[in-house]
This record gives structure tokens, C-alpha cells and sequence, in this order.
């Protein structure tokens, strides 16, 4: 059986396969979520530890493939195959999460995981090295980005091995890198999109001043629109002479957020900041 023709880098390496799935620590208990299993080299080796898988795979052939692999094994009985696409499928319950994916749907797949409820105890999720470096950076260090802080408000995450492209047949063009992913639970009270509306605007160019970034083009009526929005629903009458500019100026100066620059700014001084826009009624989403 050659799965080269699939286009897909299907993970050949025993050993990190062994070390992906004890990185887990999975529990006789545990229901486990794989995404994009291919051939199963990952999933033969969760079936060993776990109490049940389900493996969500877009692709038949590779299905009938992990099928075939099961198949008058003890194993079978405990694993459930989806055929379908991950980003569209109804998620089952599960403990713990575990995937090799192909790296187009790397962050749809992290924060699919981190709004899933009830939520997962840990995710051992392999991606392109770079991608796998944002989630892990801290603020002031050079890859601390949106996609850090977002994925940061909602879970702890490690970075727990390089995997060489020579672990893969066919080998990929881009190294990879495996990381875990421990969600806060319970998870901060925050609405996703507003947190990630702020950081759209911290993180437009991230090392300009913040002050900066919310005079951009549209920022401020954007943030007007919401206000609006925002009053409407409350019953609250908008001021006559709104100025919305100066609102925002008042809330940076105050924070004291005004000339810092995201590329430096935590999770809790993001959330300070969003904190102080709720107060006056601005919104993000
Ligand atoms: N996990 C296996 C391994 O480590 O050897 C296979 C890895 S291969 C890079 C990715 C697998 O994910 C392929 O089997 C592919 O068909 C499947 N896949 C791609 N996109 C998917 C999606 N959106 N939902 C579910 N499976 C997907």
C-alpha cells in the first residue's frame, strides 16, 4: 500500500510515534480524539493505552486503510472512524486529543479543541515548527503574535519535541515541532471575539504604539458602530457629542497602555485593557 499518492506525510518514525502518544499519559479511562489518523501509526499505539478513539478522517481510502489495520483485532471494538472533514464534524466527548493534521488546518483545529465543551484534559497536537513556536512565545520575544495571546488566554502550552522532516515519508518541505496543550479550566470568562478583536488592533503591527494602532484607518469608527450597538441593546441614550477618539485616548491614557506596543503586552495586560473598554461600553465584536 502506498500512501506517497495521497500527498499526505504520513509520520514513519516508530519511535516518535511511541513518544507523541506517551507524552499523553494516557489513562485506561480515557476517551481519546485523533485527527486525521492516515494509516493509524499514531492510533495503534493509542489503542494500546486508551479506553476508546475516535479518529476523524477526510479521506476514505486512508480510512479503509486503518480499517483494514484493525480489522479481527481486539483493538476494533474500541475505535470509532469518521469519515469526514474535522472542521465540520460534530465532535464526540473526549479526554485527551492527539494528532499528526495536515498544518492548512492548524488553527482552526486549536481552537476548535479550545471552545469544545466540556473540555478536554490535554491535547498532543504536532505542526509546522514555526506555527508550533507562536503558540509557545512569550511577550517581548520575537514570534509573540495574536495567535500566541489567543491561544495563551485559554491554555498553557509546551513545546515538547522537534520532529525533523526525515521522520515523515514523503518528507515534508517545513520542519515540525510537537507541542501540549492544557486548557484553563475553568477557562477565563472572556468572549473570544472580543479578546481576539482588541488583539486584532494591538496586533495589527506590533511594534507600533498601541495608541497608534487604534487611530488606524476604521479602527475608531469600527469601535463607534459597536458602541452604538452596545447602547441600543442596554437602553442607554448615545451622548450627543460623542467623541469617540477621545474615549479610546481617555482608556489607553488611564491604563497606562497608550505607548506600549503589543509585541510586548501579556495576556493579563490585554485583558486589563479589554477590561477597561467594558467598562465604558466599547466592544470588539
Ligand atoms: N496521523 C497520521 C500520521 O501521523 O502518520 C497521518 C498524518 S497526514 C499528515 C494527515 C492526515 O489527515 C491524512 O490522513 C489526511 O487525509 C487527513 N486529513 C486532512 N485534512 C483533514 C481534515 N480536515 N479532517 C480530517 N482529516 C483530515
Amino acid at each position: 500500500f502506498n500512501t506517497e499518492r495521497f500527498g499526505q506525510h504520513i509520520l514513519k518514525n516508530p519511535q516518535v510515534a511511541q513518544t507523541i502518544v506517551d507524552k499523553a499519559n494516557l489513562r485506561p479511562t480515557d476517551k481519546v480524539l485523533e485527527v486525521g489518523p492516515g494509516t493509524g501509526n499514531l492510533t495503534v499505539r493509542i489503542l494500546e493505552k486508551a479506553k476508546h478513539v475516535t479518529a476523524i478522517e477526510m479521506d476514505p481510502r486512508m480510512a479503509a486503510e486503518l480499517t483494514k489495520r484493525v480489522q479481527g483485532k481486539p483493538e476494533q471494538r474500541k475505535l470509532e472512524i469518521m469519515i469526514g472533514d474535522f472542521v465540520k464534524a460534530d465532535l464526540p466527548y473526549f479526554d485527551v486529543c492527539i494528532s499528526n493534521t495536515p498544518y492548512q488546518i492548524s488553527s482552526p483545529l486549536v481552537f476548535r479543541l479550545l471552545s469544545h465543551r466540556p473540555l478536554f484534559r490535554v491535547a498532543i497536537l504536532m505542526f509546522q515548527r514555526e506555527f508550533a513556536l507562536r503558540l509557545v512565545a512569550r511577550p517581548g520575544t520575537e514570534l509573540w503574535s495574536r495567535l500566541s495571546a489567543n491561544v495563551q488566554l485559554y491554555a498553557k502550552v509546551d513545546h515538547i519535541m522537534k520532529v525533523g522532516k526525515n521522520n515523515f515519508r514523503p518528507p515534508p518541505q517545513v520542519e515540525s515541532s510537537v507541542v501540549r496543550i492544557v486548557p484553563e479550566d475553568p477557562p477565563p470568562p472572556v468572549r473570544f471575539e472580543e479578546f481576539d478583536g482588541l488583539n486584532r488592533i494591538v496586533f495589527t503591527r506590533r511594534n507600533k504604539t498601541i495608541h497608534a494602532n487604534f487611530l488606524a484607518k476604521g479602527v475608531i469608527e469600527m469601535l463607534e458602530k459597536n458602541y452604538r450597538t452596545w447602547c441600543a441593546e442596554q437602553d442607554k441614550i448615545v451622548e450627543d457629542d460623542l467623541d469617540m477618539k477621545a474615549k479610546v485616548e481617555e482608556v489607553l491614557t488611564e491604563t497606562g497602555y497608550s505607548e506600549q506596543r503589543g509585541a510586548k503586552m501579556s495576556v493579563d495586560d490585554l485583558l486589563k485593557l479589554l477590561a477597561a473598554f467594558h467598562e465604558i461600553g466599547v466592544h470588539f465584536a
